[in-house]
């Protein structure tokens, strides 16, 4: 569990749903858009359902 990713994605097989976080070493996180100008943007690419 990685105390310094927080992250309530519990339906991704990384998560720690107990404690809501997440349980890999890193994370990437990617843009959706040329420019990010707002949260709906970015996104955990590091996702897998589980
Ligand atoms: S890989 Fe991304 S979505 Fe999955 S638990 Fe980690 S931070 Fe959350």
């Amino acid at each position: 569990m990685n105390m310094s990713i927080e992250c309530e994605v519990t339906e991704c097989k990384y998560n720690n749903e107990l404690e809501k976080y997440c349980m890999l070493n890193k994370i990437k996180v990617v843009k959706h858009d040329g420019i990010a100008n707002n949260i709906e943007i970015t996104d955990c690419s590091s996702f897998e359902m589980r």
